[in-house]
């Protein structure tokens, strides 16, 4: 006998036990005893809701946050480079709990003489490294910063008991603080302020040594309160440099003083704004409240360069007033150029401004205030409405930092003011980068030292949709050979070189941001890429932008886990997405599907002699016996009839349950193809195919994920068609990160890939 396959037609019979049987076989069953199925839900891994995170991922019923206020006093002393400053912070205990003591951040510390944090760098010498470094860690005896605490204080001037831990300082409460109680103290402290180009950090200045000026970008400058919450208690993960930061909201009533001669800018409502601007500068900034399409010059170059010449002995204060932030940051400099313009967003005018030195235009007076209004319009649409009222953007040179209402970022042109297409979109997307911070995490407040993916990764999916945005409102930003702005993260393809690299260094996402190897790969990209697979492929532009929306809603001003965002999406969306956080934000699976083998097949009328055998090897009567049998048959079947015309059984079963309409409708298959498909990759995926016949047309099928559940190893679809099948391709629009391509296509198109050719340079 002829080697048969028996397999089947479910599409038209009913299912025959013993034939199910031998096909079933093939199946392959998980080995050992752990449950490694990869649909496998995520109870394991995820904290069980309560009365303050729901099920759903909304807060709970018993919701609550702690509440830090600030009233500030800061003076900038530019000719020592030294911040001073007293604060009063009220804390409000909103926690069912008692407190006995507080912790407060000193992040300054990180820059101690004493710090720790650059001692767990290990790596030796570098073969090429920067002098400046090389002179900093081996030559020089070191910057000397961090905080002076000059007193704690109750309001009574009574001195607290303190003990500080490297970048955490303890405060013990007079008595202790019972839910709903308010306490009051204050710190007196200055530090050094750090040349940040020199000695590195987020915030510091930058020294212009041929006029003697400095630009400063101020954060992390004062005691700021430590997050407690019912995730983790007080917040005790040390500040080692990198992993930002976890604060509570409050509001902040900040007077700065700076030379007379400075322009100042940060978070919060400038309340005396006739005070310390000078009459010009007020009736520009009027006009810059109406302009909506381009921005108003409130300080010129022409006057920063005048004020760069000089340098002011007197003195003015600035007062800042912030409502509901969770941080507090500021720039100041005699360099400094300022222009703004207005953006509607929900019915309200926001500001959007821009402060930067000469050396930043002619790039800055062109794009950066564009990019800020652009941004909020772009975030609105994605989240909520922008809620503060300004949003400004600071160029600093090799910074890219995000504060409420504030940022800082870098892209500097050359000095005579050419720059490359680099230069120019990677301020762009830095500008937009850090002005979406203010929704990720200043308003949706995640922890950063645990979660870098929350803010970043969740940041850098948005800016994706906002860069695609602001290439089409300003297309003259874009240089003549792009059609689109050209992102550097978000699609898929732009993934591969990372997921498919060095296992051994490679983290799962869902790792603290200091412990992973490629950092900006692990903590952006990768969410960011997941993000816009599941926009774009898996869950639906529509069906995401919802749930997207509604986290973002239920989120903003208050303190989410990743577990909130996981079960939002499904709440919102009605889609069991456990398959896809456990595989992209749990292991470090890659993507790789592809074709194993494809046959075709000929089906026909199952002859009375193999009924007979059949039925005799099975013990069964011969009537019970399919009457249609698939045979594989590798030769063309070009010239046969359709199956309906050329089988008796068929059309018998045909005529007796359809009517003569509904058989006018019915598809007349000519070929019969089983594919199976492969997946060497761990990442469970939508298999996505693309079936070219020979007419020249072709179809696209997205089978469901879930087609892996059974194995993991392979799929197999039989694809009765009325048209030759000619070619098939998996992911031919490059959706899933398959890291692996050559695999993708049949008949096999003989090519080598990335990732063939990184495993060949390995070996
Ligand atoms: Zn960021």
């Amino acid at each position: 006998m002829k080697t048969l396959k028996y397999l089947l037609l479910s599409a038209f019979f009913v299912t025959f036990s013993a034939f199910a049987q031998e096909t079933e076989k093939e199946t392959e069953k998980p080995q050992g005893h752990t449950n490694n199925n990869k649909f496998k839900q995520l109870y394991d891994e995820f904290s069980t809701p309560n009365v303050y995170r729901a099920a759903s991922g909304a807060p709970g019923h018993e919701y609550y946050q702690q509440q830090a206020d600030y009233k500030m006093d800061i003076v900038l002393d530019d000719v020592n480079s030294k911040l001073f400053g007293e604060e009063t912070i009220t804390y409000t205990n909103n926690s069912p709990d008692v407190l006995k003591y507080l912790w407060v951040q000193l992040d300054q510390n990180v820059r101690a003489k004493d710090s720790k944090s650059p001692l767990i760098n290990g790596g030796g010498f570098n073969k090429m490294g920067q002098t400046s470094s090389f002179v900093n860690s081996h030559l020089a005896d070191g910057f000397e910063g961090g905080f002076n605490i000059e007193f704690v204080k109750d309001v009574n001037g009574k001195p607290l008991p303190h003990m500080i831990n490297r970048t955490m300082m303890r405060v013990e409460l007079p008595k202790p603080m019972a839910s709903g109680d308010k306490f009051s103290f204050s710190i007196k402290w200055n530090y050094q302020i750090n040349d940040y180009i020199k000695h590195g950090g987020r915030s510091g200045y930058e020294n212009f040594p041929e006029e003697d000026n400095k630009l400063y970008v101020i954060a992390q400058f004062y005691p700021r309160m430590a997050v407690y919450s019912d995730i983790e208690g007080w917040q005790n993960s040390q500040f080692w440099g990198r992993d930002e930061f976890a604060l509570p909201f409050g509001d902040f009533d900040v007077n700065i003083t700076t030379p007379v001669d400075h322009v100042l800018d940060g978070t919060g409502v400038l309340t005396n704004r006739k005070e310390v601007f000078t009459k010009d500068m007020m009736k520009r900034y009027e006009k810059a409240k109406k302009s909506f399409d381009e921005p108003v010059v409130i300080v010129s170059q022409k006057e920063a360069e005048k004020a760069e010449k000089s340098k002011a002995t007197k003195t003015k204060t600035w007062k800042l007033s912030a409502k509901n932030v969770r941080d507090f940051g500021f720039a100041s400099s005699r360099k400094f150029i300022y222009d703004m313009m207005a953006v509607k967003v929900g019915g309200k005018d926001i500001m959007a401004v821009s402060l930067y030195p000469k050396e930043g235009n002619p790039l800055w007076e062109a794009w950066s205030t564009k990019a800020v209004a652009s941004t909020l319009k772009s975030y609105s649409r994605m989240t909520f409405d922008y809620p503060y009222h300004k949003a400004i953007s600071v160029h600093a040179r090799q910074q890219g930092m995000e504060y409420p209402m504030i940022c800082w970022n870098y892209g500097r042109p050359e000095k005579d003011g050419t720059y490359s297409d680099r230069v120019k979109y990677g301020m762009i997307s830095v500008i937009i980068h850090e002005v979406g911070h203010n929704f990720f995490p200043m308003i949706v407040n995640s922890d950063e030292r645990q979660w870098t993916w929350m803010d970043e990764g969740l940041n850098t999916f948005v800016q994706y949709v906002a860069e695609q945005d602001f290439g089409e409102w300003y297309p003259k930003a874009l240089s003549a050979k792009d059609k689109k702005y050209p992102s550097r993260r978000g699609p898929a393809a732009k993934i591969v070189r990372y997921m498919g690299g060095d296992q051994d260094y490679i983290a799962p996402i869902m790792t603290k941001g200091l412990n992973t190897y490629q950092f900006g790969n692990n903590a952006y990209g990768k969410p960011a890429t997941a993000l816009n697979i599941l926009r774009e492929t898996v869950m639906g532009r529509e069906l995401f932008d919802y749930s997207f929306r509604e986290y973002a809603q239920r989120w903003m001003f208050k303190h989410p886990t990743p577990e909130d965002f996981f079960r939002t999406m499904e709440d919102a969306s009605a889609f069991d997405l456990d398959w896809y956080w456990r595989g992209w934000f749990y292991t470090t699976d890659y993507t790789d599907i592809g074709i194993k083998e494809v046959v075709s097949y000929k089906v026909g009328e199952t002859s009375q002699a193999l009924k007979e055998e059949t039925a005799k090897r099975y013990n069964m009567e011969v009537k019970d016996l399919p009457s249609l049998i698939v045979m594989e048959e590798n030769t063309d079947n070009s010239d046969s009839k359709s199956l309906l015309e050329s089988s008796k059984s068929l059309k018998e079963y045909v005529m007796d349950n359809f009517t003569p309409e509904q058989r006018k409708a019915l598809k007349r298959p000519k070929y019969f193809y089983n594919v199976t498909f492969n997946k060497p990759g761990g990442l469970v995926m939508p298999l996505i195919v693309k079936y070219t016949y020979d007419d020249g047309t072709s179809k696209t099928e997205t089978y469901p994920a879930q087609i892996w559940r059974l194995n993991d190893k392979e799929a197999k679809k039989a694809i009765a068609s009325e048209k030759k099948i000619v070619s098939i391709q998996v992911d031919p629009d490059l959706e899933t990160a398959d890291v692996d391509t050559t695999n993708n296509t049949w008949p096999k198109v003989e090519t080598t890939s990335e990732f063939d050719k990184m495993k060949n340079k390995k070996k």
